[in-house]
Formats: structure tokens, sequence, C-alpha cells
């Protein structure tokens, strides 16, 4: 039979471990084209004049997708990377390498998911088939006890469900070699003034500080898990503030793919029966089930978690000073020292706590009166770990209308600051920087 010649089309999975469609292309012995896109609109700006994706995320893409070239070398093959509309560009390499299918992981929010119809229209044309896996949850959609419509709107009720009834599945096996023509290289990749985004500054000593890529990640988890040994505390250190050990860090690369959310399972359950199974081991799977249930969430309701109303038609009176405070907001100076800390700290890093996030997030919606959904928008372009069903499924939470039983979340800055920054450590550090 002639050797079938398949694009993987990389998007969100920058990794060679635990990869579905890699795995389905060397299982059909094809000969493999790898690419990555730089898509201008994921860069462009908001309705609200925010960045689609800022300079620390931008600059994190960057590690990530050239760590991923140097990766697929390793192994035999290469990374085209690409820079302009996927249904253009994608289009043109499918043709020149005559392929005869294209390989994507499915994604689940409205503008993926149109950025991948927009390829599989044009490829439609020259009758390219276009082939979409699912591959970014720690659960397959597949094993889950109920359909996507009926997977209940509260948290506790999936979880009791999923942690009964379902059980993860293996990760695929790590390729030692692809099969794959010569690749011209064309770039590296775009610079940051191509894509109207500007360098990123720095990062202040105290701040999260990680290089983006597979080995980056992988190491991470090692680090955190065994060398450092601090899974075993995990539960009692998650709402810290400070330093990089109260909690994985490992959004950025769940959000990129540079890790698989079962990689990290399993390693919990080595870690759980060679070290210490105990409250924290749970809780980080825990975490994961609530990465896992926003996704799902987005598959049931879509676009409607984008909605100021979200899923709940709530409405909302905002503020007549809307603008400002939202300015006030955004730069840290709302007077309102721990929130304006937490907001100079995602300023200056592109990262922020859990804790943070909560209550940046209750100060723009309860005491600002701010539109919620502008927040939102402005955590996706500060964001290193963006991803739209994290961060909108979070943002929809605490604005009461998404998946919180409760109506109305408040987070009180003066007993937060008290009970998470007793010593204000954390808030004078960002506040005099
Ligand atoms: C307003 C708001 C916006 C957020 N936006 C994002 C976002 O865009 N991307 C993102 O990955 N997380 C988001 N989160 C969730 C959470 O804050 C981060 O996942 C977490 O702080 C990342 O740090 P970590 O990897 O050290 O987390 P850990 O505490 O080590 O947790 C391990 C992993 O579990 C997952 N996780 C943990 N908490 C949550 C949660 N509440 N919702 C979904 N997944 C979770 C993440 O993948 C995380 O990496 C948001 C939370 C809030 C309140």
């Amino acid at each position: 039979m002639e050797q079938k010649t398949i694009l993987i089309w990389f998007r969100n999975d920058l990794r060679i471990h635990d990869n579905v469609i890699i795995h389905e292309a060397v299982r059909k012995n094809a000969r493999v084209i790898p690419v990555y896109c730089f898509n201008p609109y994921f860069f462009s700006k908001t309705s609200i004049g925010t960045l689609k994706t800022g300079s620390f995320r931008t600059k994190f893409i960057f590690e990530s997708v050239l760590t991923f070239k140097e990766k697929l070398k390793e192994i035999g093959s290469d990374l085209i990377v690409l820079f302009g509309n996927p249904e253009v560009e994608i289009i043109k390499i499918a043709l020149h390498y005559e392929v005869n299918d294209i390989y994507v992981h499915q994604e689940v929010a409205f503008e993926e998911n149109n950025e991948m119809q927009l390829v599989e229209k044009a490829l439609w044309k020259h009758r390219i088939p276009l082939t979409a896996f699912i591959g970014h949850t720690l659960y397959h959609k597949q094993d889950l006890p109920f359909p996507i419509k009926d997977i209940p709107n509260v948290f506790t009720a999936f979880r009791k469900k999923i942690e009964k009834e379902t059980s993860v599945r293996q990760e695929y096996p790590t390729p030692e070699k692809l099969s794959s023509p010569t690749i011209e290289n064309r770039f590296d990749l775009p610079t940051f003034e191509q894509l109207g985004i500007i360098e990123p500054p720095s990062i202040p000593s105290n701040g999260l500080n990680l290089k983006g890529g597979e080995a980056a990640a992988l190491a991470r988890l090692k680090y955190y898990l065994w060398d450092g040994d601090h899974l075993k505390n995990y539960k009692s250190t998650r709402n810290g503030m400070i330093g990089s050990e109260y909690s994985t860090k490992l959004s950025p690369y769940l959000a990129l793919g540079c890790i698989s959310p079962r990689r990290i399972y399993f390693e919990v359950k080595k870690y759980e029966t060679t070290r210490v199974s105990n409250d924290s081991t749970y809780w980080l799977i825990f975490e994961l089930l609530w990465r896992d249930y926003f996704r799902f969430m987005f598959k049931k309701h879509g676009n409607r978690y984008f909605k100021v109303g979200g899923f709940k038609d709530k409405v909302f009176s905002f503020g007549e000073d809307q603008e400002v405070q939202f300015a006030s907001w955004q730069q840290g100076t709302t007077g309102a020292t721990f929130i304006d800390a937490c907001m100079k700290e995602l300023n200056a890093t592109g990262f922020l706590s859990n804790r943070g996030r909560q209550n940046a997030a209750s100060y723009l919606i309860n005491d600002l009166k701010v539109n919620w959904t502008w927040g939102a928008m402005y955590f996706e372009e500060k964001l290193i770990d963006y991803s739209p069903s994290s961060n909108w499924g979070n943002w929809a939470y605490i604005a009461g209308v998404g998946n919180d039983p409760r109506e109305n979340r408040y987070f009180n800055p003066l007993k937060q600051a008290k009970e998470y920054d007793p010593e204000a450590i954390y808030t004078q550090y960002w506040n005099n920087l």
C-alpha cells in the first residue's frame, strides 16, 4: 500500500509525549509534515481594545514552538512554522507536499473551532480531508458517564459521578522516530513586531519566570513532585501567593499542551504508591478535573460563556463610571492595596495565583461594578496560561452567571488580605516595585 502523507497541524498540543495526533500518524506508518501557524487573528485587538495575546504569552509561545521544533528534529522530522491565515497558509503546504489528510486536535471554544472550520472548508475544495482528534482533557469525552448535554451544571455532581464510574485512559507512547520528507525550512518565528506585540520587560525577582516548552514542562513536574517533594503539602499551600512552590505552575504548559494532563495524573499515581497518598495528592487531580469540567461545559453551553448574562441570563447594573474604574483596576491603582498588588503582579509577570485571580475578579465585579467580560478580556491578554474555557469559565463562575450554585460569590478584600497575606509582604512587594 502506498505510504500516506499526513500534515499534522499543531495548535495547543506542543509535545511529543501522549499526543494522539502524532500517534495516529505513526500508527498509519505515514510520512508526516508537522506545521504550526501563527494566526494574526489571535494577536489582534478585542472589542474593548485589549489584545487577544499579550507580550508574556507571546514570548512563552515562541519558546514553546522553538523547543518543539528542536524536539521534532531530534526524532527525524521538523516543524514548518507559518505566519498568516491558516486557511491560506496551511492549504499551500498541504498542496505543496500533496498530503492525503490533515490531523488536528479538536478545541472547544468558538474562535478556535472557527479557525479549524475555515481550514476544513478551504481543504474541501481540494478534496483533502481534515480529521480532528480529542486529546486535551484528563478524561476522554467518550468515557464520560453522561452525554455532554446532560453534564450537570454543578461541579460536585459531575465530579462524584466521574470519580465513581470513569477511569483515565493510558497515555499514548512517545514516538522515537518520525518519517518525514525533506522539509524546506522557511523561518523559525515571526518577530514581536510582525505580530504587533511589544516585547515583554524582564520579570521582577519575586515574579514567576517560566520558560516555555515540553522539556521545561516535564522538568517542572519532576521538580514539583519528586525533587522538591512539594506535592505532599499541596492542599495546604495551594492558596499561597508568594514564590513558585505553593502550587504546581503547570497551567501555562497545560494551556499550550506542552504537558498532557494524563502525564501529570500518572505521575501523581506513581507518587502515591512510592511516597505518600494523602489529601494533597488527591487535590491536584481534583483541580485537573476542574479544568476538564470547564472544557466540557464549553462544549455544552458554547458561546453563552462569553455573554454578560452567561447561561443564567442574569441582568447586571453596572456603575456609570465603569471605564474609569476599569482603568484603575487594570493599572492597580484602585486604592485597595491587596487588589492593586494582584494586578501589578499580573501586569509585571503574566501570572497571578488562583487566590489573587479570585479576589481581583470579585473586586471588579462586586466592588467596582464593572462588566465582568471586560475583566475576562483583560486576563485573556495578560495571562501566560490563558485558556478560553478556564478563563471564561472561572470569570462566569465568580460573576454568578456560570457554574456556581451560589448567585453571588463575594471576596472581601480586607478579610482576604488578612487571611492570605497577614504580614502584607505580598501587598508591599508588588506595590513598592
Ligand atoms: C478569574 C480566573 C481566571 C482564570 N483563568 C485561567 C486561565 O485562563 N487558564 C488556566 O489554566 N487557569 C485559569 N484559572 C484557574 C487557576 O487560577 C489557574 O489554573 C492556576 O492558578 C494556575 O496555577 P497552577 O498551575 O500552579 O495551579 P495548581 O493549583 O497547581 O493546579 C493544577 C492545575 O489544575 C488546573 N486548575 C487549577 N485550578 C483551576 C480552576 N479554578 N479552573 C480550571 N483549572 C484549574 C490548572 O490546569 C492547573 O495548572 C483562572 C481562575 C480564575 C479565578
